[in-house]
């Protein structure tokens, strides 16, 4: 009899992680696609369901779940795809329903931070820890909280959204329509246009210049002893201490796992970001939770993915006997 694998995918705005993994874990066969949004959904699911056939085929196995992560919002107990920023023709998208046709297996969606959390957990920095807070930090701020190896959804699915907590009441106008969101200080696109609002207004910087910063630049201006990124990163760390300190607070984590572009920043940031969080959490032992850089990278949202397929399969047997 072949050997049964369950399937990852986890869509991205630029690409598309794939891979096999049998159900001991062990991983089989890994690919990656672009995703040529302008293809539309169904055909970039066609190109995804081809790999994954193909995958199966090349290797001898028998798929028995899929696990999805695509970027929110969505709509996990429909399996909708409903807007998500970066895939704009991907309104109410059947996404789970697609796929599930094709393969005839538990499919089971979530979004693609709660995947990438999943990821961490199980895979990653995460190991080990009864309950995680998972925040990624790149163009935008996400985050996901793991209990004793469960997300935790809550209403709307929505739970873990540290990006949209309002750290600065009144601040800046956010895409979620509300004001003052972490996000709007302190991810990735936010870093760089502050800075570039910064240097607009203090000396003759051109255009040219301007446009060329991102938060990647301003961290290496930090390196650099360049005082304008300093005082831009220090900002930005005050105000993350803020968001995850609060978030701490509420939930008393074992360890805050922080991925995204900008963790790149390694010690860097966290080095700051633990003796700011430590004078803002006064109700906990603070000492007692880790803040750490994900270990993954680009790969935590495909393992998460693996492992709601996994999952899904318990749940499966869990049923039947
Ligand atoms: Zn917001």
């Amino acid at each position: 009899m072949n050997k049964q694998v369950v399937a990852g995918i986890d869509i991205g705005g630029t690409k598309i992680a794939l891979a096999l993994e049998t159900l001991a874990g062990e991983r089989v066969a890994a690919r990656r696609l672009p995703t040529t949004v302008e293809l539309g959904p169904e055909r970039i699911l066609e190109n995804v369901a081809r790999s994954i056939e193909e995958m199966l085929a090349e290797t001898g196995t028998k798929l028995t779940a899929i696990g999805i992560g695509c970027p929110g919002p969505i709509d996990i107990e429909r399996g909708l795809a409903l807007s998500p920023t970066n895939l704009p023709e991907w309104i109410d998208f059947p996404l789970v329903e697609t796929i599930k046709k094709r393969f005839c297996v538990p499919t089971v969606l979530d979004n693609d931070a709660n995947a990438a959390a999943l990821g961490e957990y199980f895979y990653g920095a995460g190991r080990g820890f009864r309950d995680m807070l998972y925040v990624t930090i790149s163009t935008g701020i996400g985050g996901a909280i793991i209990c004793e190896g469960n997300i935790h959804h809550g209403v709307g699915a929505s739970a873990g959204e540290v990006g949209h907590t309002i750290v600065k009441p009144d601040g800046r106008l956010c895409l979620c329509g509300t004001k003052g969101c972490l996000e709007t200080i302190a991810s990735g696109l936010s870093i760089a246009r502050r800075m570039r609002e910064t240097l607009a207004a203090s000396n003759g910087k051109t255009t040219e210049d301007l446009d060329r910063i991102t938060a990647e630049t301003v961290v290496e201006a930090v390196k650099k002893a360049d005082e304008t990124a300093q005082k831009i990163w220090d900002e930005t760390i005050k105000f993350l201490a803020v968001g995850i300190g609060n978030a701490i607070t509420l939930i008393a984590p074992e360890a805050v796992i922080i991925g995204g572009g900008v963790s790149e920043a390694g010690e860097l940031l966290l080095k700051p970001l633990r003796c700011e969080i430590g004078k803002n959490v006064t109700m906990l032992p603070i000492e007692k939770v880790e803040i750490l850089k994900a270990s993954l990278g680009s790969e935590s949202g495909v393992c998460g993915a693996l492992i709601l397929a996994r999952q899904a399969v318990k749940k499966m047997h869990e049923n039947v006997y």
